[in-house]
């Protein structure tokens, strides 16, 4: 997949991007290619990760501080865990410029909204966002240009925000590749939760089982895992804070989802129990058709073995 060219004229006069890991990285590769704005400048917290931004050319300007940063910024975007959000907002709040868009990428909206709410100005507007799209890679060096290529990017934007502050956030992300959404931060916190978040949990459960299991060895585990586990353990290798803090805070919305999910699985377990064959066909059946929309709509391979080469 390859990079649009670079806008005839940049979109901001300067985007700041807090956290440069998988995500922020990506964002700023696509922005620096595309020259999405006049400059873009980065901060994470971390020195080593500065350094290695810098190394990497992956901004204008690495700065030294997150206030440094973001000073003069027509667009910010946080990037960090969910969880460090509201630090992170604390951190740039008292240097955000009148009229700066304020916005970030984190897996859940609700609590982010309100994190970002109580230490953004108000002179200031808020949109938080979520790009559907990822690896099961963390760090500056995980991130591409074309990350977002194809991929949905689902604005939250709060009631009675500013219109045209609105659409300048929707030109980005389109910019970024991305086909944007917008739609309530408790819709997206409920979508999200069935579509990805118990994903993440059965499949972090499937492997922790399989590792736990005295009746099967590790090796054995490892040997035969092209019957189905391996593609459990790919999700299951996700980064382990952006995931704690995700079912810490989309607790709600995921707690509902998972008690659906006993019930449902309890219904297959019957099933199994009373060789109730006609149910388990029907639902396999109903499984496969959603695969093939999901393929059908773009969002996955049709490839056998999710594209793996067998040579
Ligand atoms: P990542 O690769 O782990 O990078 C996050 C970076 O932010 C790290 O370098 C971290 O430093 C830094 N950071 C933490 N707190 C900070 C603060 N207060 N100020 C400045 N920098 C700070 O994470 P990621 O995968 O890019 O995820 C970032 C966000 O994107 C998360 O909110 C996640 O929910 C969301 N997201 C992720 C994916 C995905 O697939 N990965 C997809 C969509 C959305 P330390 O290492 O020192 O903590």
């Amino acid at each position: 997949m390859v990079l649009d060219p670079p806008l005839p004229k940049p979109l901001f006069a300067r985007l700041t991007v807090i956290g440069i890991g998988l995500i922020g990285s990506s964002i700023l590769r696509a922005a620096l290619g595309r020259r999405l704005a006049e400059e873009v400048v980065a901060y994470d917290r971390a020195p080593e990760v500065r350094t290695r931004a810098e190394a990497l050319g992956l901004a204008d300007r690495v700065a030294a501080s997150p206030t440094e940063a973001v000073a003069g910024a027509d667009l910010i975007v946080l990037c960090v865990p969910v969880g460090a959000m509201g630090a992170a907002a604390e951190q740039i709040g008292p240097a955000v410029a009148a009229d700066a868009i304020v916005s970030d990428v984190g897996s859940v909206k609700a609590s982010v909204a309100r994190a970002l709410a109580a230490h953004i100005p108000g002179h200031a507007h808020i949109i938080p966002a979520h790009p559907v799209a990822g690896t099961e890679y963390s760090g500056p060096d995980a991130g591409f240009a074309t990350l977002f290529k194809n991929r949905w990017c689902i604005l939250t934007p709060p009631e009675g925000v500013n219109p045209a502050a609105l659409e300048r956030l929707e030109d980005f992300w389109a910019a970024l590749g991305a086909n944007v959404e917008v739609m309530t931060a408790e819709r997206h916190d409920l979508v999200l939760a069935i579509t990805s978040h118990v994903p993440h949990l059965i499949a972090y459960n499937i492997v922790g089982t399989a590792a736990d299991l005295e009746t099967v060895t590790q090796s054995e585990v490892i040997k035969y895992s092209a019957g189905g586990f391996r593609d459990f353990t790919r999700i299951a290798a996700s980064d382990p804070t952006m995931w704690r803090d995700i079912f810490l805070n989309n607790r709600e919305a995921v707690i509902e989802v998972l008690g659906r999910f006993t019930e449902d699985l309890i219904a297959l377990q019957r099933a199994i129990r009373w060789e109730q064959g006609d149910a388990l066909f029907d639902l396999f059946t109903r499984t496969r058709a959603i695969r093939r929309s999901i393929i059908e709509q773009g969002q996955e391979t049709a490839a056998p073995d999710f594209g793996r080469a067998h040579d």
